[in-house]
């Protein structure tokens, strides 16, 4: 039988698996149609540091390594690339593994650790010695500066090239012995040092750091650099394609030489994409440190934290996250992607799954005087109306409810539809009420609004038919759940932290975040659990707080307001009578 055409290759691929979404899926199936990947099994891997938690960028480079494996029936390893031990820490390796769970990804028996390949790269780093392919540089940082170039110049060779192969053994040696202090001495491969790509003059290997490695331990004082492990840890677990972002491009002519090393038995292959950059978010793990030792957040997962463990506090279930950065796409160049977009998302997906529930965040008393004292009727309400096998459930309805300040006007603005004396409004699910009268504090507050009720008007119509134009939210307050509710906003109060003075600490919203410490919720809203996905009508969609909610004093975070009233609120600030 003839051989077939790689386009014949291509089409069964493609039948197969589906047609590629991205360049980096048309790189997956052209090696797969030219048999450049062995055993036609696709592996990746996503190689976080241990060095803090993961945040919404992680996101997209989880879902391409773990999306492109899961594609073309492939594998993915979780790699903690741990070979900085003075920042990296168990607690982020254990948040690391929940986050990418959180998100529906699964690694199954493939989690791997750079430190456990650091007896490997040892004994590959002696071999380069012993073949004069590396040496023990004794420059201090700033002459290795100094003498590497720059991207116009070449750089110099340092004096210790040529340093004997048995001496840079000895040294090597003594350096992994403890012998020198840090700094000292560094080992460096020998390379080009007039290449034009910089970091081929002569790449550090080694460099020597007295720190306790969370898993090794005391064991070593020599570290390898993360562009010798990195390679070289893809080609021992035989990563095919080695994904990672745009600001690697320029190592992959290192990345290339540590693979060709004699002896390496994979040759991997380095693909770059552009990262998720999101408005008004900070996406670094040391910044987002920093904000958490200075305490401005209430630690890593403080919900208007841009890390996985924040969003998932916050309420944002891993979907809407998914179907963000499907939308975003991958490519080639670095852009930045609109906050807005995100919450689009949230929205999206909430609005199909979040349970409809009634709570009073900043309540009015309002007593309906023809109604009868100490009676209780019960009112049925769909859990969820966009779903058409919804569960349902009752709500408790009296003389006395809570219905938002907001809903009342005294002296109605043009336009007005709510309740003000003389109007009449829909009370959600149960009836129409006609204001009558207020009462005020000695402030002159309104502590209370007196209305009558139509009692023909049950469930929200009448027999003339008569419309009215608002309808209001409420609870009874003899039933009310009395509940903490976070309002949380964004943590920047500009698209670009740090574009006003240079100093991101200086963009931070003030607002982002109010406490109403007594709100009122329908007693449905005590059956909430951590993980519910709830709307306030009229509100916003919230969820109960994994960390400080308790049966007795529950605590709701507001995930994400139902319109975009950041943009409404800009628009205030520019025009105040064109936002009404
Ligand atoms: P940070 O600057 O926040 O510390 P990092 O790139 O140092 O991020 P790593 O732990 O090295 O974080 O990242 C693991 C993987 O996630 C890498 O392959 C990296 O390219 C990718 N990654 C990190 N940030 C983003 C982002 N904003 N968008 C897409 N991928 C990202
Ligand atoms: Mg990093």
């Amino acid at each position: 039988m003839a051989e077939k055409s790689i386009e014949e290759k291509k089409a069964e691929i493609e039948k197969k698996y589906g047609k590629p979404n991205n360049f980096l899926e048309d790189i997956v199936e052209d090696d797969l149609a030219n048999g450049r990947v062995p055993n036609d099994t696709v592996v990746t891997r996503f190689p976080p540091e241990p060095n803090g938690y993961l945040h919404i960028g992680h996101i997209k480079s989880i879902c391409i390594n773990f999306g492109i494996a899961q594609k073309y029936h492939g594998v993915c390893h979780l790699r903690l690339d741990d070979t900085n031990p003075a920042k990296e820490d168990n607690e982020y390796i254990s948040a690391i593994q929940k986050d990418i769970k959180w998100l529906g990804f699964d690694w199954g028996d493939k989690v791997y650790y750079a430190s456990d390949y650091y007896d490997q790269l040892y004994e590959i780093a002696v071999r380069l010695i012993k073949e004069g392919k590396a040496y023990v540089d004794s420059l201090s940082p700033e002459q290795v500066k100094e003498y590497r170039g720059t991207l116009t110049e070449p750089g110099k060779n340092s004096p210790d090239r040529d340093r004997p192969i048995e001496e840079n053994l000895r040294l090597f040696k003594e350096m992994t012995e403890g012998k020198y202090p840090e700094g000292k001495y560094i080992l460096r491969a020998k390379i080009d040092m007039a290449s034009p790509n910089i970091n081929l003059r002569d790449p550090a290997l080694y460099r020597i750091k007295f720190a306790e490695h969370p898993r090794t331990g005391q064991k070593w004082c020599v570290y390898p650099m993360y562009d010798f492990t990195h390679p070289i840890s893809d080609a021992i677990e035989g990563i095919t394609h080695s994904i990672c972002t745009l600001e690697f491009e320029d190592h992959r002519p290192a990345y290339d030489w540590a693979t060709s090393i004699d002896g390496i038995a994979a040759t991997p292959h380095q693909h770059e994409f552009a990262r998720l950059n999101v408005s008004y978010l900070l996406m670094s793990k040391r910044r987002l440190l920093n904000l958490v030792n200075l305490k401005i957040v209430d630690g890593w997962d403080d919900p208007r934290m841009p890390t996985i463990s924040g969003i998932r506090r916050r309420g944002y279930s891993p979907e809407s996250m998914k179907d963000f950065v499907a939308r975003v796409g991958v490519a080639k160049v670095e852009s930045m992607v609109d906050y807005s977009l995100m919450e689009f998302c949230v929205r999206e997906d909430l609005n199909k799954r979040a349970k409809r529930l009634m709570a009073v965040l900043d309540p009015v008393k309002l007593v309906i005087d023809n109604y009868p004292e100490g009676k209780t009727e019960y009112f049925e309400a769909v859990d969820n109306p966009e779903d058409p096998n919804s569960a349902k459930h009752q709500i408790p309805f009296s003389r006395e409810l809570y219905i938002e300040r907001e809903d009342f006007m005294e002296n109605p603005v043009k336009g007005y539809h709510r309740l003000y004396i003389g109007n009449e409004v829909r009370l959600k699910y149960a009836y129409y009420v006609k204001a009558t009268s207020v009462e005020k504090d000695k402030d002159g507050t309104i502590v209370c609004v007196h209305c009558t009720y139509d009692k023909e008007s049950k469930g929200g119509t009448t027999a003339d038919g008569r419309k009215v134009k608002g309808t209001s939210h409420w609870v009874s307050v003899k039933d009310a759940a009395d509940i903490e509710v976070r309002q949380y906003d964004k943590l920047f109060k500009v698209e670009y932290p740090g574009s006003t003075t240079g100093d991101y600490m200086d963009d931070l919203n003030p607002d982002s975040l109010k406490v109403i410490t007594h709100a009122y919720g329908e007693p449905e809203v005590k059956q909430s659990k951590v993980g519910d996905y709830l709307q306030f009508i009229r509100n916003g969609y919230y969820c109960v707080d994994c960390k400080d909610s308790t049966p007795e004093h529950m605590v709701f975070n507001r995930t994400v307001t139902l319109k975009d009233s950041w943009a409404k609120q800009q628009q205030k600030q520019n025009d105040p009578k064109k936002a009404r």
